[in-house]
């Protein structure tokens, strides 16, 4: 089969590799159907972070069911399903609590792979959510949303969750990647009135309003935080969904919060300490993490797409096939693409 394979910064490619089989009663076998390029993916793939050389990609997918294990049996072969970047369990505290993404049973390596044509993947039995009927049912439009709950759309959901928004609310949303732009849409669907995307580029601004955003701020640090405060009359926001994770990101954040509001992050931590005294003083509340995919998409999210309530599908700007998985990394790190497509097979 085919598979997408890191090779060195700013190197895909796509190697062969044998079709992988079930190692465990609660695996299952994937065959993929469409996959995708993640923010999270440029950071290796621009020599940020460290990766593995001749190391599989990908970690968002839908597909079909190959074959399963014999402790699966919510799924069966043949069955259409989402394949998330998380393999929760179901059964340990962290799940039960709804927090699946930090799953205590999950196995290491089981969370790469999805940018191929086969993929082992692991706890499939409560992770994997069934999509009625099969890919040639959907249009492409609602097959590339039903693409973004394996992650950014519930990313962007589980930003608005933590951050506690509430019906009625002001809140300000920042970075404007994929997973912000689902981020609008969580926020939207948890019932913000007002909500304050932070973007600086045209395509981006105009996907937000079309998902809901109701006022666009492109300056950032100071500035950003002066407009912030100008729109809200010196109130400042009752909820914030960062989604960028660099210093700055979560410094804005801090300060266009209200007292008593909270932070939803979902932008990985680019550094290691952070000064939470700023919290203190303003009552702030700080949360936010891994996603919880599975929980979210069978709680609300799939239902949304299938009901076409929600398009997060939108964020998908260019697609490319499998072959040219080098193409689909590039236009994600030259900004010509907010998310790439990878068609796998059909
Ligand atoms: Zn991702
Ligand atoms: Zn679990």
């Amino acid at each position: 089969m085919k598979v997408a394979t890191f090779i060195e910064t700013g190197k895909m490619t796509v190697t062969e590799a044998p079709v992988p089989e079930i190692q465990k009663d609660t695996d299952a076998i994937i065959k993929i159907v469409r996959a995708c390029v993640c923010g999270s993916d440029l950071w290796w793939f621009r020599g940020i972070s460290k990766r593995e050389p001749n190391s599989y990609t990908g970690h968002e997918a839908i597909g079909i069911v190959e074959t399963v294990g014999n402790a699966v049996t919510s799924v069966k072969s043949g069955d259409f399903v989402i394949v998330p970047f998380t393999h929760g369990c179901g059964k340990c505290a962290a799940c039960r609590a709804g927090f699946d993404g930090n799953c205590t049973n999950m196995e290491p390596g089981g969370n790469a792979g999805y940018q191929g044509e086969y993929l082992r993947f692991t706890n499939a039995d409560w992770a994997l959510i069934k999509i009625p009927g099969q890919p040639s049912d959907y249009s492409d439009d609602v097959l590339n949303s039903l693409l973004t709950l394996a992650d950014v759309m519930a990313t962007g959901y589980h930003a608005a969750k933590t951050a506690e928004v509430k019906a009625g609310n002001t809140v300000v949303v920042m970075g404007d990647g994929a997973v912000g732009l689902c981020g609008v849409i969580g926020a939207k669907l948890l019932g913000a009135t007002r909500i304050i995307a932070m973007s600086r580029h045209a395509d981006r601004q105009a996907l937000a309003k079309e998902f809901g955003a109701t006022d666009i701020v492109a300056e950032r640090g100071d500035e950003a935080v002066e407009k912030v405060m100008a729109l809200t009359n010196g109130a400042g926001v009752d909820a914030v969904l960062e989604c960028v994770g660099t210093e700055q990101s979560v410094e804005t954040a801090v300060n266009v919060c209200r007292p008593g509001a909270v932070i939803g992050r979902v932008g990985v931590p680019q550094k290691t300490e952070m000064n939470t005294n700023a919290l203190f003083w303003k009552n702030i509340g700080l949360r936010g993490g891994i996603a919880s995919v599975t929980t979210y998409d069978k709680e609300l999210l799939l239902d949304a797409v299938l009901t076409e309530k929600i398009n997060p599908g939108k964020v998908f700007t260019k697609r490319f096939n499998l072959d040219d998985i080098q193409a689909a990394y590039e236009a994600m790190d030259k900004r010509e693409a907010i998310k790439s497509l990878v068609i796998v097979s059909e």
